[in-house]
């Protein structure tokens, strides 16, 4: 009997007479030590709200040694805006407003961030090598992404359903990558909509690296009302590291070079944490801080 199984039959025990349950198969275990939220595969996990972010909210809310415990692939931003943060084979870089990456060091707060357990064992990854030339451009945040470039266009033709979540990993030589971070802005600190505008921009030619990201459902944006935050990123988003971990940075658009390999892979599960800090706590999150 597996714990999914044991846990449904502790619940249904509350309602139906004990006999129901077979309590010789159900461990001991399961009232007192419920699975622990790292340990559960297949999850995206998020440290706060988009929407937090989008009003500036930038306190950091956890440090890089905790977020350790929730996956060794993702992507984030870095406490006080002061930087991306990128996170390949279990490796977290600082990525800062020069375009410089760096391993972040467990005390490294960080604001916001995706992460998941890279699939290993049984668990299903798509694998396929890409073409050269494919094109991916990524949208400011929100709306979320059109669909229309070719490197999406060839990776949604592997998607059951968009009402899942996914998370990607490629790994090659791109003939052309732009990314972007940010340098820490001046306090009072302003909406996310203005570090965009003035947002540090890095061309990257013939190079050659991992990008990590996500592809989320339409429904975690802001569900087409234009003032309503969201909760997390529809559509694409990828961050990337240079082999040599010296450049990168959130992904504004990339080429494939040939050869590119690309990994996709399923995630079940979507669990978010709220930050405890005092901007997030005092913030207005009931709406969405515009630029004029
Ligand atoms: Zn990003």
């Amino acid at each position: 009997m597996n714990t999914r199984t044991s846990l449904l039959c502790v619940r249904l025990a509350t309602a139906l007479p004990l006999a129901a349950c077979d309590a010789t198969q159900r461990p001991e275990t399961a009232l007192t030590q419920p699975p622990e939220a790292a340990q559960l595969p297949s999850t995206l996990w998020q440290l706060a709200p988009v929407v937090a972010l989008e009003n500036g909210v930038y306190e950091g809310a956890a440090t890089v040694g905790e977020l350790r415990r929730y996956g060794d692939h993702g992507l984030g931003t870095v406490a006080r805006a002061n930087g991306e943060l990128v996170v390949a084979g279990g490796r977290f870089y600082r990525v800062d407003s020069l375009g410089a990456a760096s391993v972040a060091p467990d005390t490294q707060r960080v604001t916001f961030a995706i992460l998941t357990w890279w699939p290993r064992g049984s668990t299903p990854v798509v694998e396929r090598r890409l073409d050269a030339g494919l094109n991916f451009v990524a949208p400011r945040m929100p709306p979320p992404p059109p669909d229309s470039t070719t490197f999406q266009r060839a990776v949604d033709s592997l998607f059951a359903t968009h009402n899942w979540f996914y998370t990607l990993r490629l790994h090659g030589t791109f003939s052309a990558v732009k990314t972007r971070s940010f340098a820490e802005p001046k306090q009072p600190y302003p909406p996310f909509c203005s570090l965009v505008a003035t947002q540090d921009t890095f061309n990257l030619s013939s190079v050659t690296g991992t990008m990590v990201g996500f592809v989320e459902p339409a429904f975690v944006g802001t569900m087409g009302t234009a003032n309503l935050g969201a909760v997390s990123i529809p559509g694409y988003h990828l961050h990337f590291i240079t082999d040599d971990g010296e450049q990168g940075g959130h992904v504004l658009s990339f080429t494939t070079a040939a050869g590119v390999r690309l990994q996709v892979a399923e995630l079940e599960n979507f669990q978010m944490r709220m930050p405890r800090t005092r901007d997030y706590t005092a913030a207005n999150l009931t709406q969405v801080d515009t630029c004029p």
